[in-house]
Parts: structure tokens; sequence; C-alpha cells
């Protein structure tokens, strides 16, 4: 089993026994997942309700020809028991709701831990994502890749949050997607590891450091921005989350 000791005695711990939660299985939890699998993590949750096409296989390694048109949590799953490792699935479209009750189920089943991976496309789930976890106190992992290029922030209770840096996603009708732009398979692998050694960081109560990193994956070059806490975020102020106002005019803009 994995031991991640370089923190000095007393604050290592062993990453199986930690719950990590896995929003997506596509481009960015393929790697993720198997960066989790090969670091010795036992308890792993994945979430996804996508099936597996052709056409993403160059960067959702996970998965090969003969999988398309199943269901990615039943492919990842047949993929982890190859390895003699078993992933607890969910296929379901994870909202802000959804995200509640996953948390609430995993910490009454003697999980106390758990460490959030956000792997997927959707922009304003990331947004809830970083909400529920400021508000409940739980580490989460925020990932996004397009193009060549990643970023990464890091959400830790006390610490500033997605929202303290970005007040609310983009208007989706000018936010370019992977669809529209495509994504670098290299990039989403060198994004997703990144993610899970994040991960793997928080879950061993190792020092990670509240940044906003970014890879440009045409140069090499990794940018680490230092945040701070904004003192007008609704999410690090604890205002009910249905009040927020990015909450609110992310709803309106999705709805429009
Ligand atoms: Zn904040």
């Amino acid at each position: 089993m994995t031991r991640v000791d370089d923190a000095g005695p007393g604050r290592a711990r062993d990453p199986a026994s930690c719950r990590f939660v896995v929003l997506g299985a596509g481009g960015l939890g393929s790697p993720a997942i198997l960066g989790l699998l090969a670091a010795g993590a036992s308890r792993i949750t994945i979430v996804d309700d996508d099936r597996v096409a052709a056409s993403n296989l160059q960067r959702q390694v996970l998965y090969n020809i003969a999988d398309r048109g199943r269901a990615k949590t039943d492919a990842a799953l047949q993929f982890a028991r190859m390895r003699g490792a078993h992933l607890d699935r969910r296929g379901v479209r994870m909202t802000r709701a959804g995200l509640h009750d996953l948390l609430d189920e995993l910490r009454t089943t003697a999980d106390s831990r758990s460490v959030v991976l956000e792997c997927s496309d959707d922009a304003s789930l990331k947004f809830d994502v970083n909400d529920v976890c400021v508000a409940r106190g739980v580490d989460a992992v925020i990932g996004g890749v397009l193009g060549w290029r990643g970023q990464i922030t890091v959400v830790q209770p006390g610490g500033p949050c997605l929202r303290c840096l970005f007040e609310q996603p983009p208007p989706p009708e000018i936010t370019p997607t992977c669809g529209s732009v495509g994504v670098i398979g290299a990039a989403a692998g060198f994004t997703g590891y990144w993610m899970t050694l994040l991960a793997l960081r928080v879950a061993s109560k190792q020092p990670v450091g509240p940044a906003f990193r970014t890879i440009d994956s045409r140069t090499g070059r990794c940018t680490e921005l230092a945040l701070q806490r904004r003192p007008q975020c609704p999410a690090c102020r604890g205002a009910p989350e249905s009040d927020q106002p990015g909450f609110l005019a992310t709803r309106r803009a999705i709805q429009s």
C-alpha cells in the first residue's frame, strides 16, 4: 500500500483511509481515477451519467473501443476489477442537491473524511461543488481543461475558494467547450494526474497552499496564483446557498 510520509511524524495519513469522490469519469476523471488506483486508494466513488463514445477515447484513457455505448461507470468498474480494485459507482447526473445527499450518505457509512475531485466539463457544476464543499467543510480539488491548457483550484475548509477568485461562471453562451475548442488528450492527462497528486496531499494532511494553478502544455509552463479570501465571497461568508448572488446569477444565465 502506498504511504505518503514526507510531512513528518504524526501528520501522514494513508490515502486508503480517505474516500475520494470523483465527479466525471471523462478526460480528467480517467487519469484522476488511474492515479488514485495507482496510489492505493481503495475508497473511490465515481459519478457520471454519460456513455463511452469512440470520439473521446483519445483522452478518456480508462476505456477502449469495445466499451462504446456502455455506461462510463460500468466500464470504469470493469477496468478497476481487472486491476484487482473496486469502485463505488453512481450513474447519475450530479447536482448541488445530489452532492449534499452523496456526502451525507458517505458520512453515515463510516467514511468520516472525503475529498471531492471535480472533473466534469460543466462550469456551473464546479461552482456548485465549491459552494457545497465550503458549506460542509469538505476538501475539494476542482479542475478544468480546454485545448492545451488546464487549471486546478484546491478548496479547503477555512481557506479561499473558487468564488473568492471568480464570482460566478461565465454565461454558457460565451463559454468555450471541449466540443467547440477541443482538448489535447495529454493535456487532460497532465491535469487529471496533477489533480490526483493534490488530492493525495490533501488526504494526507500535507500542505498544499491556496493557489489557482494553470498548466500550458504547449510550453510546459505551470503557474500558481496565490489566493486570498475575498471578504464579499458569499460562499465563504456562509450565506444560504439559495441567497448567493453568484448562484442566482448562474441559474439565470443557464435558464436564459
Ligand atoms: Zn470564497
